[in-house]
């Protein structure tokens, strides 16, 4: 178990690391979701309680269902110019640096901190605090607010429970375990507002969207005896629709819950690029599929970027799932 490895730091020597510092930049990964920005945000806003500069770094546009959160209004592409040469820049939810971005300017390791649940992390930090039992970034994070003492006020509650409820699928997937309904419960006791929360990131649709999903339901395939279903998403539907990419987010999982399936894959082909989203019902291991070609995330849940044709992307895919015993 990675936790164990003497490569993992432990709360107490990344909390001396945090006291140590007096100046942070939270990184978030590309096309944030509710856990690297809560997570990021939580920690933000308990280093701001104990007096130290923060600032928070994220390339793209913060989605608009998560404008709500505390603190999303100082994202931003610019670092500071004048930060000191020692600040700490802190990755949350990212297996990888690189999945921070092309535009985050060079950092030594000496000054990352790696905060994740990945399973496969690259473990790129000077200290790496990666818990892969965790159901999200953000509960691995709340490890550190508990060693640091900050008192958790509702604006860090409704931080740390949106990642709980993005990464649990509003505790619909198999990581919603006891203690994740424990911490969330305390997180509301807290003033996390779980109305909010649920309204923006899982109630609130734009008809666009919906109308949106029609067209990717209408192009849905299945494979394997009915047990792979998966369709794409182009430049063309979005334009008919007049939906963006924002709008694709959790349409997968729609894919995943069709009677009979086991692997569902969505293929978003916008902007010049093949994102696809891989979801598993918990018998094959995607991440292990999205990491034969460049990608990863979880076992039930992980992504890549295919370089490439999006008509030569399907049987590259399909091929990485057979590989891993679709
Ligand atoms: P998504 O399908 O975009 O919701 O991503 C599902 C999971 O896969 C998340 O944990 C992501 O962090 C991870 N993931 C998505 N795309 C990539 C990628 N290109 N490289 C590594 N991990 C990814
Ligand atoms: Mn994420
Ligand atoms: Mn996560």
């Amino acid at each position: 178990m990675i936790e164990s490895s003497p490569r993992i730091a432990s709360a107490a020597q990344v909390v001396a690391e945090l006291r140590r510092r007096s100046a942070f930049v939270m990184v978030s990964h590309v096309k944030p979701d509710g856990d690297t920005l809560g997570a990021g945000f939580a920690l933000g806003l308990a280093l701001k309680r104990l007096g130290k500069r923060v600032a928070y770094f994220q390339q793209d546009a913060v989605p608009r269902n998560l404008r709500f959160l505390p603190e999303s209004e100082l994202v931003s592409r610019a670092i500071p110019g004048d930060l000191p040469p020692d600040t700490l820049y802190v990755f949350c939810d990212m297996s990888d640096w690189r999945r921070a971005g092309e535009h985050l300017p060079a950092v030594a390791r000496e000054n990352m901190l790696d905060i994740d649940h990945h399973l496969g992390n690259s473990l790129f930090g000077k200290l790496n605090f990666v818990l892969e039992h965790e159901c999200s970034t953000g509960t691995v994070v709340m490890h550190l607010l508990r060693e640091l003492g900050v008192p958790i006020d509702a604006p860090i509650a409704t931080c740390i429970l949106a990642t709980i409820m993005t990464d649990t699928g509003g505790f619909m997937h198999s990581n919603t375990t006891p203690e994740a309904l424990d911490l969330a419960a305390e997180l509301m006791r807290q003033g996390a507002d779980k109305e909010e929360i649920t309204d923006q990131i899982f109630l609130r649709k734009r008809v666009a969207a919906t109308k949106l999903l029609g067209c990717i339901i209408d192009a849905m395939k299945f494979e394997h005896a009915g047990r792979y279903c998966y369709s794409y998403v182009d430049d063309a539907m979005l334009e008919a629709t007049g939906a963006d990419g924002e709008d694709t987010e959790d349409v997968v999982n729609t894919l995943l819950g069709q009677e009979g399936v086991d692997v569902a894959a969505l293929f978003k082909a916008i902007d010049g690029e093949i994102r696809v989203s891989l979801r598993s019902g918990g018998r094959l291991n995607v991440q292990a599929a999205a990491q034969r070609l460049g990608g990863g995330g979880h076992f039930r849940a992980s992504g890549l970027t295919y370089h490439g044709t999006l008509q030569d992307a399907f049987p590259a895919v399909e091929a990485a799932l057979v590989a891993e015993g679709l």
